[in-house]
């Protein structure tokens, strides 16, 4: 008998008739002779109308009363799961985030998880129930409810998991698991079979969006095992996990090839190139807690001055130039330049630490099919580069091709819509 988490995506239980196939899954899965705990997102996009409601009543909603909404629609779904699967002869009891013992810090919208008390969860399973947690809700110090921040239900399911010291946290959502590029812009992608929590990390933040970040994070820090699955089909999805000896994994050279339009470029011209300036820019972008990713600097063209371009969240471009604008005095650059019109994409496989011409392929493909790289930054097993957005989904698919990571047949389905 094993321990089960199952996490079920938005488009999993988007209706009555997703609901009802969630069950039967869950009932199966329990009637296998399994202790099963399940959690849930809202139905379909019920949070982001509880958001639009929200913005149609005020553009100032205060964080708490937010949270307390967008809380609401994990009740709905959770309490309705309950139910079918009650009705299918099988004892259930659905769970808030704070009768699951969720505790997390006070930052609303974006609460982090603290401690685990799910003695309530355990008490439900030693009685032979199904328990059924409401994701991406906790609750804080002062007992009011907080939410983990969008597509937080994955980072409940795994803590959960953690805490229990579940055997696997299974998380459905409508496609077959993780792929080697986004299929619906490169359509031979292939199903990744397995990967570590260390390249699906990377994946994660730079652009693929199938897990929250912080999920994988508390995967990778407690070893639990992950299987993302379609919640359609029963084929096997992509297994995430830590090598150990027993098992060992093998390390493509490229496990994926990832690609994040979200971000945004600015140039900061002519700065006086002596020390401290760069160090001043960045206070600059700091203060207004903009998350700066990749930065590059250029002597430019009069050679006591230089040219720094940095990417950041394009939801941040706008806030982080009329700060650096109100800073020009002090930072005596000559010019400000900014552009939306970038992609970025990320190549990613544990294999390049032992392999070399990784850089080399890469930037063979891109040059072969015309693309102009902006802008380079590596980790140890992933390299990134800055191009023209109209330039990304060409880059995509040759670059995937040059990594000889095309499936021979179409593999992808995707079965829902939102990937989630
Ligand atoms: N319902 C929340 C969202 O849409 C949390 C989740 O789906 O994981 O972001
Ligand atoms: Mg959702």
């Amino acid at each position: 008998m094993a321990l089960i988490v199952q996490k079920f995506g938005g488009s999993s239980v988007a209706d009555a008739e997703g609901l009802a196939r969630v069950a039967t899954r869950v009932v199966a899965t329990k009637k296998a002779g399994n202790d099963v705990v399940v959690v849930v997102s809202a139905m379909g996009d019920t949070t982001d109308d509880l958001l639009d409601l929200a913005a149609a009543i005020t553009q100032k909603a205060p964080e708490r009363e937010m949270d307390i909404l967008l809380t609401a629609g994990e009740r709905i779904s959770m309490s309705l799961l309950a139910m079918a699967i009650d009705a299918r002869g099988v004892p259930a009891r659905s769970y808030t985030g704070q009768q699951a013992g969720v505790l997390t810090d006070a930052a609303y919208g974006k609460a982090q998880i603290v401690k685990l008390a799910p003695e309530r969860i355990q008490k439900s399973l030693a009685d032979g129930q199904v328990a059924i947690v409401a994701g991406f809700q906790g609750v804080n110090d002062a007992n009011d409810v907080t939410t983990l921040g969008r597509g937080g239900s994955d980072t409940t399911a795994v803590a959960l998991a953690a805490a229990l010291g579940a055997d696997v946290c299974e998380i459905y959502t409508d496609v077959d698991g993780l792929f080697t590029a986004d299929p619906r812009v490169v359509p031979n992608a292939r199903r990744i079979r397995e990967i570590t929590s260390e390249e699906t990390l990377e994946l994660a933040a730079h652009g693929a969006k199938i897990l929250h970040l912080r999920a994988v994070e508390f995967a990778r820090r407690y070893n639990v095992p992950l299987h993302v699955r379609s919640s359609f089909s029963d084929k096997d999805g992509t297994w995430v996990r830590n090598p150990t000896e027993e098992n060992p994994m093998e390390d493509p050279i490229i496990t994926g090839v990832t690609h994040d339009a979200s971000q945004a470029k600015i140039t900061v011209l002519g700065v006086p190139d002596r020390p401290g300036v760069a160090a001043r820019v960045f206070q600059v972008c700091a203060d207004q807690g903009s998350n700066v990713d990749t930065i590059v600097q250029n002597v430019s063209a009069d050679s006591n001055r230089a040219d720094i371009s940095f990417t950041l969240p394009m939801a941040e471009a706008e806030r982080t130039l009329q700060a650096l604008r109100d800073a020009e005095d002090d930072l005596g650059f000559t010019g400000l330049k900014d552009t939306a019109e970038i992609g970025i994409l990320s190549v990613v496989g544990a294999g390049m630490r032992t392999h070399s011409g990784v850089s080399a392929t890469l930037f063979g493909a891109l040059s072969e099919a015309g693309v102009n790289i902006e802008m380079i930054s590596t980790s140890e097993i992933r390299i990134s580069v800055v191009v023209a957005s109209e330039d990304l989904p060409t880059a995509l698919k040759v670059v995937h091709s040059a990594f000889d990571l095309d499936a021979s047949e179409t593999e992808a389905v995707v079965y829902g819509g939102t990937g989630r």
